[in-house]
């Protein structure tokens, strides 16, 4: 069974797809957190982070230069933004199918709730 974003990336799914390249895929979160709150996933469906491994951890630095180039398309880069995975029931993860959540447009808060 596809997830959630593995359905997205096939285009069964609308989302406002901001970044794509071979290894990426990164749309607006439904319900953002932040004045600029996108989701930026592998096309690879890879559950957590307890999954990742030594053949799929690149996939996890093409998720950051994503983002670092997001930020930049944003206008953010300079004044800021957050970057976070969650992992798991007590990380906060609800769709299984591992995901970084670019957050800008406002100050983040330490810690995080
Ligand atoms: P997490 O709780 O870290 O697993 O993050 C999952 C994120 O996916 C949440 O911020 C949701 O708002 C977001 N989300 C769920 N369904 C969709 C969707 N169809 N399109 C965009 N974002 C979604």
């Amino acid at each position: 069974m596809a997830t959630l974003f593995t359905r997205i990336i096939n285009r069964e799914i609308p989302a406002n797809i901001v970044y794509e390249n071979e290894k990426v895929l990164a749309f607006q979160d439904i319900h953002p957190q932040a004045p600029h709150h996108v989701l930026i996933i592998p096309k690879t469906e890879i559950a957590t982070l307890n999954d990742l491994d030594a053949s799929t951890a690149p996939l996890v630095g093409e998720m950051f230069l994503a983002a670092k180039e997001i930020a930049r398309t944003l206008g953010v880069d300079q004044d800021g933004y957050r970057v976070v995975m969650n992992c798991n029931r007590d990380g906060g993860q609800t769709v299984f199918h591992i995901h970084l959540h670019l957050l800008a447009g406002r100050s983040m808060h330490w810690p995080p709730g």
